[in-house]
């Protein structure tokens, strides 16, 4: 699960992280209340930001038009106006892809001063088994054309799990960046609580970029968090009440928050055979059988190990909803399930949704001879394949002709 801007900051905060004081707005009046303040407390500069799962924001564009989904207000009334420019908008950017995302919520902040801006990020690094710390001098630009023309500019620090972030790392990622002083002190403290906040919260990813040296009024030098993503692992998010409550289904996929609320695991592709499987490894081997005879998946749907028969009626209403699908492959091998929960699935599935498609269906394994009594007694039209090779061959020959 991924969260917005202004909620990777409350959690950062929480760990003692600097983060800029701002104000998630979801009216213009809310807005226009919070620049208001941020101008009364004498700041010169505010700072209004698309709040949006996706990054690029400030070279984004809007779909009307409107440049930029990160922007600067000189007076209450120009924050405003950009406020009210971003709310209720689409904004595109490389992230979202040409649909965009619209824009339900802005995080108003005082602007800080940037004096040079880093980047960092917590990660999982799977091939060592480690979380990974990443930094670099090259922040606020995208990290991935920095990885591509100059990895020697990314800094990496593995850290031993069952020690946790120790302080001389600290110092040494703080020397790399070429902090001194009092910077270098912020740094280790910064870095520790971006490392906590990562582990405590059982982030899959957290990054920050731009981390900035900022000058304050005083004229002291700070190091504050201006940007955070924070990617959470669903399969911990059990233990974070807190953080469940900061899900925004609007800036998910509609058909895979309706199969989640099925226990169903939906994955949009490109293609257009919808494959209704179950199990991980079958799923795999169905999206290669079918792209092997010249066809491409439009979608997988793993119905799991002991799938209902409300389950698989669910699943196929989620399939048929995607304009994209041409046909449909069910590919079941039976282990723990009974084949016949799933014929008769498909048979109220298809009586409920008045399926028009071309259906090939496999079923495979445990009471098997059951299931495909139910399908042929059904009297509904569908193609049957004798083996995975067989049916595949013949859902590919439908999409074909
Ligand atoms: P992203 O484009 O989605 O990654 O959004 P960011 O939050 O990283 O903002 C993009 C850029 O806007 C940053 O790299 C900064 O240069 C600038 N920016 C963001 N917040 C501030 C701020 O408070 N003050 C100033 N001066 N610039 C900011
Ligand atoms: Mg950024």
């Amino acid at each position: 699960m991924n969260i917005h801007e202004y909620q990777a900051k409350q959690l950062l905060a929480q760990f003692g992280v600097a983060v800029p004081a701002g104000q998630p707005c979801k009216t213009v009046s809310e807005a226009k209340a919070a620049a208001d303040k941020i101008f009364a407390a004498g700041h010169k500069l505010a700072v209004v930001k698309s709040q949006i799962h996706a990054g690029g924001r400030g070279k984004g564009v809007f779909k009307d038009g409107f440049k930029g989904g990160v922007k600067l207000g000189k007076s209450a009334d120009e924050a405003t106006a950009h406020a009210q420019a971003m709310l209720g908008n689409t904004l595109i950017t490389k992230q979202t892809g040409p649909e965009g995302r619209v824009v339900s919520t802005v995080l108003v902040a005082a602007a800080e001063d940037i004096k040079k801006e880093f980047y960092l990020a917590v990660l999982l690094d799977r091939a060592n088994s480690r979380p990974l710390i990443m930094a670099s001098t090259e922040g606020g630009v995208d990290i991935e054309e920095v990885a591509e023309k100059t990895p020697e500019k990314i800094i990496k620090e593995h850290i031993d799990p069952a020690l946790g972030f120790q302080p001389w790392q600290g110092r040494k990622i703080a020397a790399a960046l070429g902090l001194k002083g009092d910077l270098a002190n912020q740094a280790g403290k910064l870095l520790a609580g971006v490392y906590k906040t990562w582990w405590e919260c059982d982030a899959a990813m957290v990054e920050i970029n731009p981390l900035c040296i900022c000058v304050g009024p005083d004229g002291k030098e700070k190091l504050i968090a201006v940007d955070a993503k924070i990617g959470l692992d669903d399969n911990a998010l059990y233990r974070h009440k807190d953080i469940q409550e900061m899900r925004d289904l609007a800036e998910e996929s509609p058909l895979e928050i309706e199969a989640s609320k099925f226990n169903l695991n939906y994955i949009k592709l490109d293609g257009s055979i919808a494959c209704l499987v179950n199990g991980a490894g079958l799923a795999m081997a169905t999206m290669d059988i079918i792209q092997h005879f010249g066809a491409n998946p439009a979608n997988f749907l793993d119905v799991g190990g002991g799938a209902s028969k409300d389950q698989v009626t669910a699943a196929f209403k989620i399939i048929l909803s995607d304009p994209s699908v041409k046909a449909i492959f069910v590919n079941i091998f039976g282990g723990i399930m009974d084949c016949n929960v799933i014929a008769t699935g498909i048979v109220a599935a298809v009586k409920e949704t008045g399926l028009k498609l071309p259906l090939v269906v496999r079923l495979e394994g445990n009471n098997v001879v059951a299931g495909k009594k139910t399908l042929a007694e059904s009297g509904l039209t569908l193609i049957t394949g004798d083996s995975m090779a067989d049916a595949a061959q013949k859902v590919v020959k439908t999409v074909a002709a």
